[in-house]
């Protein structure tokens, strides 16, 4: 697409990424294949040397995947991007491109849980230490500052407790102390929070979640801000290896077409559900960023774009009503990962942050009884009736006990 500075965030999906092809052909053409024909042993040589521009091998560069690069790139307001095999080889990229042994990092606490787990017990063998905080309280962040602090890696709003954490004012702490602010946007994606705006240096995502959105693929990629940042990385990634195949990339540019539109949708819907689910009698808390009731409501209307399409509360009972509700729900489904098009449940402390510990989750704020929904864009009301439905089963199972038995 033609750059134009004030296109709209709508037409950039739908458009950015999109070059001219053979034939005349409208989406770009997927280049399956592991490796690239030199036209002589001279050309193979300066392609190397890096006199020439070209492609020589997939896990280095590939058409397909660029294309996909460059959408999210110009999506994110970054200058370039690269594609990963998953979130979590993007996450590991990253922390193996900032940080070397002695290297202190500061992550925010409620965090994807395998992100917790490759701290801890991966880059911690390194010699890479790291201190858990809570990022939505800025001085919290402040106060965990080293002069050997490398990296403050922030998600927001965070898995799964949705806090919200002010990324200008913690970007203006990492910089005075030379420290790279990393976010990762995976439950925004940029049609609701471009980091960037907010002073971050790197933004990643999980591809497999509301970027591709269709629930059919891993994937993952990282934006950067500049040539300098973007050739380490890339070298990094090269080496390490976890690239995405240019099938997954073709499909991930297919799904941000949509982007905007789904979002739109998963917002709408999501401040409904988390409205009804307020009012019902056997829930205990709900956190939504859309709601009043979010201790950092103010702070998500500056950062965002729309409040999302995410998800978190509990039921009296605890984790046994959870179960209860998990298993009457019919239209959503019990299964991990998020930002499909299908809505999705589940229970954090017994799977996606099983992995840390309960004394992690519990310094996180993850509750044994939370539950986290993804709405997805099915009919609002079908969705609002099938929690009720479930609800409606903890509340008469909560009776039930409630009565001696003889
Ligand atoms: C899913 C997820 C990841 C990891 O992504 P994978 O594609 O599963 O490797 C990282 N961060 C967040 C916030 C996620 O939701």
């Amino acid at each position: 697409m033609k750059k134009n500075s004030k296109t709209s965030f709508e037409t950039k999906c739908v458009h950015s990424g999109i070059d001219e092809y053979e034939f005349g052909s409208v989406v770009p053409p997927i280049y399956q294949t592991s490796t690239f024909k030199f036209k002589s042993a001279q050309h193979g040589a300066s392609l190397f040397a890096g006199e020439e521009k070209g492609y020589i091998y997939t896990r280095l560069a590939n058409p397909t995947v660029e294309a996909m690069e460059n959408s999210i790139a110009e999506l994110e307001g970054g200058y370039k991007a690269l594609g990963c095999a998953s979130g979590m080889a993007a996450v590991s990229t990253v922390f193996g491109a900032l940080t070397s042994s002695g290297d202190h990092v500061i992550c925010s606490a409620a965090v994807y849980g395998p992100t917790t787990t490759l701290l801890n017990a991966i880059f911690k063998r390194y010699g890479v230490e790291s201190t858990f905080v809570d990022t939505s309280n800025t001085q919290a962040v402040k106060d965990a500052v080293k002069p050997n602090t490398k990296v403050i890696y922030i998600e927001t709003p965070g898995n799964p407790t949705l806090a919200i954490s002010d990324l200008s004012a913690i970007a203006e702490a990492a910089h005075k102390n030379n420290a790279v602010v990393v976010v990762d946007n995976t439950f925004m994606s940029p049609a609701l929070q471009r980091p960037f705006e907010f002073s971050a240096d790197v933004v990643l995502h999980s591809l497999t979640k509301f970027l591709n959105g269709h629930a059919d693929v891993i994937g993952g990629v990282i934006v950067v801000k500049d040539e300098e940042t973007y050739k380490h990385f890339r070298k990094t990634l090269s080496q390490l290896g976890g690239v995405i195949d240019p099938f997954n990339s073709f499909l991930v540019h297919r799904g941000i077409k949509t982007l905007s539109i789904r979002m739109e949708r998963h917002c709408e819907s999501a401040i409904k559900v988390a409205e009804y689910l307020e009012k019902h009698p056997v829930i205990k808390w709900v956190r939504y960023p859309g709601l009043k009731s979010h201790p950092q409501y103010e702070l998500g209307l500056r950062q965002h774009d729309g409040h999302g399409g995410m998800i978190t509360f509990e039921v009296e009972g605890g984790i046994e009503a959870g179960r209860v509700m998990m298993n009457s729900v019919k239209l959503a489904q019990i299964a991990v990962s998020l930002g499909g098009v299908e809505s999705l449940i589940q229970h954090p402390a017994s799977m996606t942050h099983y992995s840390m510990g309960k004394e992690a989750r519990e310094a996180g704020g993850i509750s044994d009884g939370l539950v986290r929904f993804s709405v997805g864009i099915e009919n609002v009301d079908e969705i609002i009736a099938d929690l009720d439905f479930a609800l409606n089963s903890v509340k008469e199972s909560l009776t039930k006990a409630a009565v001696p038995s003889v």
